[in-house]
């Protein structure tokens, strides 16, 4: 008989984006005429760009004949991909790294449920509350939690509340608190679209450093900065060699939801206790985990991440990325003159509004779509701290941004 991982069925029935499908089937079901825009799941909608698509047909085309052909390749990453990494994001900011810090993979949710699993069990684990789910369901499956409570939060993790007092970017826990041993962090935010200053960056690097703490800090909107002074690597911070991974998407950049490449960086300066109070590197054991359960992300896959990098995939890209952003200015535009209370949107491809009337953000959810034929997602499925609060993704049409506005403003003045 095999017992289950029963640290499983501490999760929620049913996962977020499932529960808002079976309600929007239920409308249309009910509905079968009406169009519904969905501003709901953050997915890309633009195709690939051109020299993406090009580098990827010239890769299938190297895999059709026998001298170019490759099998299994590197599991960190191709050296023309881990190298434009290097260059671009990295040594163009200031930022020196090895090849051997950066590892190549097929996502960053994989490697943000993942990385998890090279800490103790008895780590002590912080999220900001509202979260990307997966930082805390991965811990949960891990055992490191109780059941949820009756407020949906999971005894044994620290939560860090981000709300409209803080901009959404929780500060480090001041001393005398539950101690941290890892935190996630999240610039800019999903759900909240909110960007963390290099100020406030600099304080979580401090903190980290001063409790022998890590930081896990995901930067899979990056791209969606527009504000020079806006730090797009934590690494821009000094000293967060010294405590922070990164992870970073293609996803969101390019495109590649569907394609999937990204990559995590793994100084080797930052440092856990192993047994016997020895520092050990995180490097060194995610280069082992990695090895282990990791056989590299497909050579065509790489081939178009690196044409990101070429001066038209650069442009490209950027092109795209300014689109969402024009969506995301029009959307924020339009919230603001149906006089909806709205943060984020500016450096990410999210907008976070206050529901009205303070009607939950479930209530809200099921009545924008009776109303309005519009699917968001209720910010209460990001934590107990996104209650009364609802998240409008900019990944859409111009044409569904125009029609989304206008319904808006009918529905709600
Ligand atoms: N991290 C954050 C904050 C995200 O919002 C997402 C996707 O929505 C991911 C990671 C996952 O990205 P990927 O498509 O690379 O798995």
């Amino acid at each position: 008989m095999a017992r289950i991982n029963e640290h499983y069925a501490k999760l929620p029935a049913s996962y977020l984006f499932p529960e808002i499908g079976r309600r929007v089937r239920a409308y249309q079901a009910s509905h079968p005429d009406a169009k519904v825009i969905r501003l709901g799941i953050g997915d890309v909608t633009e195709p690939l760009a051109p020299s993406i698509t090009a580098a990827m047909h010239a890769a299938v085309d190297e895999m059709a004949s026998r001298p170019t052909f490759r099998g299994y390749g590197p599991e960190q990453g191709y050296d023309f991909l881990v190298e434009a990494i290097r260059k671009h994001d990295y040594a163009a900011r200031g930022v020196d790294l090895a090849a051997d810090e950066i590892f190549v993979s097929d996502g960053s949710k994989c490697d943000s449920g993942n990385i998890q699993e090279i800490f103790a069990h008895g780590a002590r684990i912080a999220v900001t509350d509202p979260v990307y789910p997966v930082y805390v369901d991965s811990n949960v499956m891990a055992g490191r939690t109780a059941a949820a409570g009756p407020d949906g939060r999971y005894p044994g993790l620290t939560y860090l509340v981000g709300n409209e007092a803080n901009g959404f970017q929780p500060e480090p826990p001041a001393g005398g608190g539950e101690p941290i041993d890892v935190v996630y962090l999240c610039s800019p935010n999903n759900p909240t679209g909110t960007v963390a200053t290099r100020e406030q960056l600099a304080r979580w690097v401090a903190w980290a450093k001063a409790n022998d703490a890590i930081i896990l800090f995901d930067a899979a909107y990056e791209a969606y900065i527009s504000d020079p002074a806006l730090p797009r690597s934590i690494y821009e911070i000094e000293g967060a060699l010294d405590c922070a991974l990164e992870l970073r998407s293609f996803s969101k950049r390019a495109g590649f939801t569907g394609v999937r490449c990204a990559y995590m960086v793994v100084p080797k300066r930052v440092t856990g206790i192993g047994a016997g109070g020895a520092r050990v590197s995180l490097n060194s054991l995610w280069a082992r985990r990695h090895t282990t359960k990791f056989n590299g992300a497909s050579y065509v896959v790489q081939r178009g991440a690196a044409a990101v990098y070429t001066p038209e995939g650069l442009a490209e890209t950027a092109a795209q990325i300014a689109f969402y952003m024009e969506n995301a200015r029009m959307l924020r535009e339009g919230l603001a003159a149906s006089r909806f209370t709205v943060f984020g949107g500016v450096h990410a491809p999210y907008l976070w509004l206050r529901t009205p009337s303070g009607s939950s953000s479930w209530d809200f959810f099921d009545k924008l779509l009776a109303d309005a034929q519009i699917v968001g997602t209720p910010g209460a499925g990001f934590g107990p701290a996104g209650e009364g609060y609802f998240r409008l993704s900019a990944f859409n049409s111009r044409e569904n941004i125009e029609e989304a506005i206008g319904r808006l403003r009918r529905a709600f003045g």
